[in-house]
């Protein structure tokens, strides 16, 4: 169990939560309470799947049971990128349900980076979103090959320039002067964000509409028409668990995901002089090309937030807030971050944050309902889960109130369940294994230029 930490601590959590004004907790549950749907957390998969439910219907009554604040997890600590990836492939997708379905499910993503800005909009939600698109930098020649088979590979499934182009050298710099840039990769499919605006905004605007939300409140127990917390217990219809890289510490589903670490770090505001060099002008998303993924945003007040992965899985899918922070990994950032732009040495970093993300076994995300138990999961998005969330929160509406005009329940990760995670000792070793080989497959590319054997295999093995 993660300790409760101290109300004044949330600011603490991230640079975003630091940006935000103070959270003052809602009251926690303190007596048994009936409603039509229960929600287990209050991150984005929760409250849009509870804002969609009470946009279509305002009469449904939903609980959303959250064990700290909104925003508490992944959702507000994010790097921002309100993006159309996806962690499994066009063909993985279409394996499941076909290729039009899986062509669908891009359109659909596409549209739903947008569809996070209009709503925000029009629920009065500031989260300084700004759609950019997103910089892939190739900085070897094996990042390039890389760059040139995705774009290549989505022209076969049908997406054109407008969608995916590919970027020579000099066009990569007239968006960022990222250093070695060979070529890369461009999409308009993303917008920059300030994920813990979003995530807040979301949740008073599930409430003007009259959802309930208990934080402070840990479900100690998720079941078919029941969430039992300390002081009381919700029954409801439909039960959602919307506990992401936190699934594994709700009882009984310790091996449904891997929570997998995942660490940010920012910088000062910077001057505009330095500004001048990076670029960025339209907060364009940017990462290179490498295996360990790496991620960084321009935010609206002049700094770059960064982040990537690299920090140890902990034994049994264990969660603490003492992962939050690695200062072997945030060292390695903050000197990734200056590689990538070398005007960068010397500025001040005044954030180092973490959080976990939630990796199904598969890679590969699930939203589903059981009509017979009411039991309803949406997550395992790995890294891609801020606009991908607002699709599974909308999607488990229209499971739950079994009214699908958009055929939702018809895409690729509908109704789907990845298969659980080995026992330990395996789920360790195999995890970090793959960690350490990401890491020395960049190594190796780096030196060599050459894609590494040993990454592909691994990436073939996922099918992606
Ligand atoms: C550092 C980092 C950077 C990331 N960057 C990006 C990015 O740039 N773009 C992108 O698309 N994705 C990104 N992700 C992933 C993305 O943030 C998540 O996929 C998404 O926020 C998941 O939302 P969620 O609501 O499913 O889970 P969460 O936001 O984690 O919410 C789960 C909630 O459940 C609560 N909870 C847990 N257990 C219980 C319990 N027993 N009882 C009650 N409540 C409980 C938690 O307190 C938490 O608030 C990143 C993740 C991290 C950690």
């Amino acid at each position: 169990m993660i300790p409760a930490m101290p109300s004044t601590g949330y600011r603490g959590l991230s640079l975003w939560h630091d940006t935000i004004d103070d959270i003052e907790p809602r009251p926690s549950l303190d007596r048994d309470l009936e409603v039509d749907v229960a929600i287990v957390g209050a991150g984005y998969t929760g409250l849009w799947t509870a804002y969609h439910l009470v946009t279509a219907d305002p009469s449904i009554r939903v609980a959303v049971i959250e064990k700290e604040v909104a925003g508490y997890g992944a959702s507000g600590r994010n790097g921002g990128w309100c993006s159309a990836l996806f962690p499994a492939s066009l063909r993985r997708m279409a394996a499941e349900r076909g290729r039009d379905a899986a062509v669908r499910m891009q359109h659909l993503l596409h549209d739903t980076v947008a569809d996070v800005g209009r709503i925000a909009t029009a629920e009065g939600i500031d989260c300084h979103f700004d759609q950019g698109g997103y910089l892939s930098v190739a900085r070897n020649p094996a990042q390039l090959e890389r760059v040139r088979e995705e774009v290549a590979e989505h022209r076969e499934w049908g997406f054109g320039e407008a969608d995916h182009r590919l970027l020579d050298a000099h066009e990569v710099t007239a968006f960022a002067g990222v250093s070695d840039a060979l070529g890369g990769s461009f999409t308009p499919h993303c917008a920059a964000i300030h994920p813990a605006r979003l995530v807040r905004g979301l949740a008073d605007a599930v409430e003007r509409r009259g959802v309930v939300i208990h934080e402070r409140t840990m479900a100690a127990d998720v079941r078919s028409h029941r969430v039992v917390t300390p002081h009381g217990t919700v029954r409801a219809d439909h039960v959602v668990l919307a506990t992401e890289g936190y699934t594994p510490t709700v009882a009984g589903r310790r091996r449904a995901i891997a929570p997998i670490y995942s660490l940010m770090t920012a910088t000062e505001p910077l001057p505009e002089h330095l500004w001048a060099q990076i670029g960025l002008d339209k907060r364009t998303t940017f990462a290179d090309n490498r295996h360990l993924t790496i991620y960084g945003q321009r935010t609206r007040d002049g700094r770059i937030a960064f982040g990537g992965r690299g920090a140890p899985y902990h034994y049994a899918s264990k969660v603490s807030p003492l992962y939050d922070r690695d200062e072997r990994v945030h060292a390695a950032l903050r000197r990734i971050l200056v590689e990538l732009f070398p005007v960068l040495d010397g500025v001040t970093f005044t954030h180092a944050w973490g959080g976990n993300l939630g990796v199904p076994r598969d890679w590969f995300p699930s939203v589903r309902h059981d009509r017979h138990t009411g039991l309803a999961f949406a997550g395992g998005y790995v890294g891609d889960g801020v606009a991908t969330s607002a699709l599974a929160g909308r999607t488990l509406a229209a499971m739950i109130r079994d009214d699908d005009p958009d055929d939702l329940a018809s895409l690729p990760w509908a109704g789907r369940t990845s298969r659980d995670w080995e026992p330990e000792p395996l789920r360790w070793l195999g995890v970090n294994a793959v960690t350490a080989l990401m890491t020395s497959a960049d190594w190796s590319e780096r030196r060599t230029g050459r894609p590494s054997r040993a990454a592909s295999a691994f990436w073939a093995a996922l099918g992606q």
